[in-house]
């Protein structure tokens, strides 16, 4: 509470030099800052998808939507809606690798490739024999060496074919090791979803392998327990709704979840694991929507009703804005528009703004001719899709804009804090989407073009095939969300709904795997391009 009123104080005495601040515009700022320093509190631990740092974060979100006098609008009258969030196989604690006496340690000396199979092994074994029926040993310094010039090669997709060959030839279970001093690569992939395996298949560490086993020759006791199951985890995304009785409806999102710390491989932390506070991405959208869902029910705007998303697993891949445009609460067709809010809390000194989606519908073009603001520098975008929740809706054919004030160094690290936003900014950003909000207000319902496709993902790759990977689909290979215009893809007649599978001899299970696999090839490259089409094969033949 101090710390909020010296906050207010320093702000007035700030901002009566520069701009005239009406008694209501100091209680807005005072109020995004005081919604950005709960949810990038340590207490909320990063706001992770699944975690309690969420749960805290979502119940600071439905006290102010019920203050501000939102109904609920989630699942079962309430004002949540719950998504599942595959989460991949996770190794159990019960799995163990005793050699002898000596116990290993998973995850150090050794784990169970993720298509390994759930089972306990016992056996006695001397592993230069190699006998039937018993555990073997693998050496993946043969499948190197003979794969050492083909720059395509993919190791881990040919060790899962080898050990299915070994294990029809009768290993009860398979040791797979590194003899030689080359990085395999070889990772446990809680992604990938190769089928499993009716055998036990173990990484072991080479270190582990000469500790225990120093002689081929000799004979050792092996006890072997692989317990591996699906990880799921359950996101929540707050929806709340204020009924005007309109014909449409205005959708207004921020997603309030972050990186915890770390835990899924998107920060950019190098450093130990710490709390990714995420005050600019995006409790500073987040409090901007809270402060729009004060505004708005007192205002004039009637002529549309409002839904206020805070969404949930943004950071995993849209999960939860996939998952409410594809089980809307609100008639999508009577959707207007929507306005998509993440970072803008970080304005810098030339005021500089990006408004995406300026190309979704022919109006926008008309609307940012005369509603401006001279505290903002704006910079349109014309595209409806990038890394953002506006892109699910804009895939559903709705109108919409995203505000970002950009990104910064303390990107996706645990430095992004919330003594950095510039809350006057903010304020300002605010206004500027209040602005539009009420414009638009009389305009009825806006039509809708579709627009060029933004990258989602920085990529490192140099050539690609000009689709919208699918992160939420939990089967095997990557599903189309959708095509750009006169890329290849289009060019090929791949469509939405395709399951991608191969790239030449690569096959992948996953987004990642499908990145890496482009990442084989480059301009000029010919190859063949495999997708399931329903239960239909197709091949393509490409050139890069
Ligand atoms: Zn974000």
């Amino acid at each position: 509470m101090k710390q909020i009123v010296f906050g207010f104080l320093f702000f007035t005495s700030l901002v009566s030099f520069s701009q005239k601040l009406k008694k209501n515009d100091k209680l807005v700022i005072a109020a995004i800052q005081q919604h950005v320093q709960f949810l990038a509190d340590d207490k909320l631990e990063g706001r992770r998808t699944g975690t309690n740092g969420e749960k805290l974060a979502s119940e600071y979100i439905i006290n102010q939507f019920k203050t501000n006098g939102l109904q609920p609008r989630g699942d079962k009258g309430t004002y949540i809606q719950e998504f599942e969030v595959n989460d991949g196989k996770t190794i159990n604690p019960s799995t163990h690798l005793l050699i002898n006496t000596e116990e290993l340690k998973c995850e150090k000396d050794f784990f169970p490739m993720v298509y390994s199979a759930c089972t306990s092994v016992e056996a006695t074994v001397t592993p230069a024999l190699q006998e039937s029926n018993s555990p073997w040993f693998y050496d993946v310094k043969e499948l190197m060496e003979e794969n050492k010039n083909n720059p395509h090669f993919d190791l881990p997709a040919a060790l899962y074919e080898k050990a299915g060959t070994l294990m029809k030839q009768g290993a009860t279970a398979l040791f797979v090791y590194n003899s030689t001093s080359t990085d395999d690569g070889i990772k446990y992939n809680k992604k990938d979803k190769s089928a499993a395996l009716n055998i036990p298949v173990l990484y072991i560490t080479n270190e582990a392998r000469k500790k225990i086993m120093p002689d081929e020759s000799s004979t050792y006791d092996i006890k072997i327990k692989v317990d591996i199951s699906e990880k799921k985890r359950w996101g929540h995304n707050v929806v709340g709704f204020i009924d005007n009785g309109a014909a449409t409806t205005v959708v207004l999102g921020a997603h309030y979840d972050h990186l915890g710390y770390g835990e899924d491989g998107n920060s950019r932390n190098t450093g130990t694991p710490a709390i990714h506070n995420g005050a600019d991405d995006n409790a500073s959208g987040t409090a901007a929507l809270l402060e729009l869902s004060k505004l708005i029910p007192g205002s004039k705007l009637k002529s549309n009703n409002y839904l206020f998303i805070a969404f949930s697993g943004e950071e995993l891949g849209l999960y939860g804005s996939k998952h409410f445009t594809d089980n809307p609460t609100v008639d999508l067709k009577k959707v207007n528009y929507m306005v998509n809010m993440d970072m803008v809390g970080r304005l810098n000194d030339s005021s500089k703004i990006t408004v995406g989606g300026y190309g979704t519908s022919p109006y926008w073009g008309e609307l940012f001719s005369f509603v401006k603001d001279k505290n903002l520098t704006v910079k349109f975008d014309s595209s409806g899709t990038g890394p953002s929740d506006h892109t699910s809706f804009y895939r559903k054919d709705i109108p919409v804009l995203f505000f970002f004030t950009g990104t910064h160094s303390d990107y996706h690290k645990p430095s992004d804090d919330a003594d950095k936003i510039n809350y006057m900014g903010e304020f300002n950003v605010v206004k500027y989407i209040y602005k539009v909000i009420e414009e638009t207000n009389t305009r009825g319902k806006l039509a809708f073009t579709k627009t060029r496709e933004q990258q989602m993902v920085r990529s490192s790759f140099t050539v690609s095939l000009g689709i919208m990977p699918d992160y939420t689909y939990a089967g095997s290979g990557v599903r189309v969300d959708g095509v750009s215009e006169g890329k290849l893809a289009q060019r090929l007649g791949i469509k939405p709904g395709d399951v991608i599978t191969q790239l030449g001899d690569i096959k992948f299970t996953d987004v990642t795997s499908y990145m890496q696999a482009l990442g084989k090839f480059k301009k000029g490259d010919s190859s063949k391009v495999k997708l399931k089409r329903g239960t239909r094969e197709l091949e393509f033949d490409v050139i890069f």
